[in-house]
């Protein structure tokens, strides 16, 4: 799966505060602003390390980024059957346009064209709802009638969806929401996706029980890549494929992978493409299954991408893939930095302040990969995950493993953003607190996830004859919290200076601070009023945090000060805090370790679960003021290809000028084999 939940964390979450103000670099776009509106921030995101791979590497990832964008109207087509339509006179007026820009009409059909590109469709990408257009029927009719006269293209009256058209734009009640979870409704007949047509719920899932055969050890993921119709009365699938639903966007994906093919820079990645190719030209689930495997074993390769029908968040039975790329390169120094956490595990667990009764004899940390994105395409774009765990199939994870990673570059350009929204300010207590932040919390941030990800949740061990499960309902937030431990704890020790990972010994205070005030107060702007916290990594943080403040207030090591009516967490005692967090990493660990539920329960029960509502809605309020978007996006950067004189490519340029609306046209008017 992808880690999408991850994003929500990143936006909503001081996890963004940031590092350097690289979005007033005009030599660093990464995080610059391209584009404002309703509820939607489009970013920039650069591709670091690019220009440094080898000639044979650019040209292997430019040609997946060809293959990545050539997809992009299969999700459309997927998200709804009149998108692609809806698509093609939205951009027709929007260029045809001549009268007055200013005008009301304009602006809020404007509005809704940029809202429609960023959902791939007339549903907003999370809550699925439709959009609602804010100018009139009689307008819109006009400028279109106006348009079908410049541009052969565009539609009129007489086109036979256009009644379809206008229901989808004007009529609240026509096609409502693309993806319906409500409890009693047939979710296929009320949804407006376009992986079934014609069907009914109950005949779908008929249709898929016969299918399956629960003494398959090994079961395709049936359904992924099909519509599921009516042809004679009967239910059928109809596969994406060539010579399939699709068929002209999945020929120049496989094209362009066959141009990939001789870049491949391993001899399984080799044959993963080949059985990718033999997927998409037999639509055999089989194909799909043996490509997963070679995928995730091959881990060796720098460059890497996933191509085709993958998360199936948009079908409300969880059957078909929408379809997605992403490219991405090894990060070759965060990397690094993951192995060198990875490669003194050892020493990590030996002088762990916990009792050594509970530490790993011999420990072995994980070394994480981290990537960059090169291009994002399909579900992935422009709404992006910031992680990706693949492959979904189960068989596949328990008998083969998974691969995970995090994006760098995307997480990078998410930070410098936040940089200037005015959450520091808003929140951090002082001047010199900010600046610590400024400079330190993008890396102490990644220390952190690493020092989780690659230590964290590896240390430690049971005693003989624990139970793994003895924690029950608490088992995850406590296991969180233990990472979290360790993570913090270790932060600010200097061996992480003699490592080379730090170089400043003060600079673990920046996120010192950040987790302090995340924990106790600004991750509740993810709360509802009146509701208790219930996420595990929000409930860890609750739960440190509120410990940590309870635990120091005789020597006064953490406060909540007010200044002018508002509240701020004070620090007065950083390495005290430190202190305290191995102390609670000992409790938890023994916790661990020995199966006690009654005091794990009791630990969240008292710190991690019920929120003060006189704070919680001062919180709220001091957020909305901000006026920081929900949702946020990305462009990509252009890849255009260097030629000699005889035609040969001996570079791959990277540009990062491009706008919002002149990419998504460009993309429709160079990547649209399904309108034409
Ligand atoms: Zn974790």
């Amino acid at each position: 799966m992808i880690a999408k939940h991850l994003i929500a964390a990143t936006v909503a979450g001081v996890a963004s505060i940031s590092a350097m103000a690289n979005s007033t670099d005009p030599n660093n776009p990464s995080g610059t602003v391209v584009d404002r509106f309703a509820d939607i921030e489009v970013l920039r995101y650069t591709v670091p390390g690019f220009n440094e791979l080898s000639l044979d590497q650019k040209k292997f990832i430019y040609y997946l980024t060809e293959a990545a964008l050539a997809g992009r109207d299969i999700l459309w087509d997927q998200n709804g059957r009149y998108n692609l339509p809806l698509r093609g006179v939205l951009e027709a007026v929007y260029t045809t346009y001549d009268g007055d820009r200013r005008d009301p009409q304009f602006l809020a059909f404007e509005k809704y064209l940029k809202q429609v590109e960023f959902g791939n469709g007339a549903y907003h990408h999370y809550s699925t709802d439709k959009f609602v257009p804010g100018f009139t029927q009689e307008w819109f009719e006009a400028q279109a009638r106006k348009a079908a006269n410049k541009e052969a293209s565009a539609f009129d009256a007489a086109n036979p969806v256009w009644a379809q058209l206008m229901q989808l734009m004007f009529d609240p009640t026509f096609m409502p929401k693309r993806v319906n979870q409500a409890e009693g409704a047939d979710l296929i007949l009320t949804s407006a996706n376009n992986f079934y047509e014609g069907v009914t719920q109950k005949e779908v899932e008929d249709y898929y029980n016969a299918l399956k055969n629960p003494d398959d050890p090994t079961p395709p993921s049936y359904g992924l890549n099909t519509k599921v119709t009516k042809l004679d009365g009967k239910v059928v699938e109809i596969p994406y494929k060539i010579g399939g639903l699709y068929s002209a966007a999945i020929e120049r994906i496989v094209a362009n992978l066959e141009k990939a093919l001789p870049y491949a820079e391993t001899s399984q990645q080799e044959a993963s493409i080949k059985e990718l190719i033999r997927y998409y030209t037999t639509g055999d689930l089989r194909a799909f299954d043996a490509y997963s495997i070679l995928w995730t074993e091959d881990t060796t390769p720098v460059v890497d991408f996933v191509n085709g029908f993958i998360e199936s968040y948009g079908d409300p039975l969880g059957m078909t893939g929408s379809w997605e790329s992403i490219v991405n390169f090894k990060n070759q120094k965060a990397s690094h930095r993951t192995e060198v956490i990875s490669n003194a595990a050892q020493w990590f667990e030996d002088h762990s302040p916990v009792n050594p009764r509970f530490r790993k004899p011999q420990v072995k940390g994980v070394s994480a990969k981290v990537i960059n994105a090169a291009i994002l395409a399909g579900d992935a774009y422009p709404s992006t995950p910031i992680g990706i765990n693949l492959p979904n199939a189960n068989w596949i994870r328990a008998a083969h493993g998974s691969k995970s990673v995090t994006i760098e570059n995307i997480t990078q350009a998410y930070d410098d953003a936040s940089h200037g929204n005015g959450f520091n300010e808003e929140f951090v207590i002082d001047a010199p607190t900010r600046e610590l932040m400024d400079k330190y919390l993008f890396i102490t941030d990644n220390l952190h996830t690493d020092l989780h990800e690659c230590l964290g949740h590896g240390s430690g061990r049971l005693l003989p004859g624990v139970d793994p499960d003895a924690l029950k309902a608490h088992g995850s937030t406590l296991e969180e919290t233990r990472a979290d431990l360790f993570a913090l704890y270790y932060l600010a020790d200097p061996y992480l200076l003699e490592l080379g990972l730090l170089d400043n010994p003060d600079s673990y205070k920046a996120e010192y601070y950040k987790y302090m005030l995340n924990g106790l107060m600004t991750q509740l702007m993810r709360i509802e009023p009146g509701k208790d916290v219930e996420e595990a990594h929000m409930r860890n943080r609750k739960l440190i945090a509120e410990w940590a403040l309870e635990h120091g207030r005789d020597r006064n090591v953490v406060e909540l000060v007010k200044r002018d009516g508002k509240t701020f967490v004070k620090i007065n005692d950083y390495e005290a805090l430190r202190g305290l967090f191995g102390q609670l990493l000992a409790e938890i660990q023994r916790i661990k370790s020995e199966g006690d539920y009654a005091a794990g329960a009791a630990l969240v029960e008292k710190y991690a679960v019920k929120v003060d509502p006189t704070l919680h809605r001062e919180v709220l309020h001091r957020y909305a003021t901000l006026d920081i978007a929900p949702y946020k996006g990305f462009v990509n950067p252009v890849y255009t290809p260097v030629t000699d004189a005889s035609g040969n490519i001996t570079d791959i340029r990277v540009d990062y000028t491009e706008g919002y609306l002149p990419q998504m046209f460009r993309y429709s008017r160079d990547y649209s084999p399904l309108t034409r």
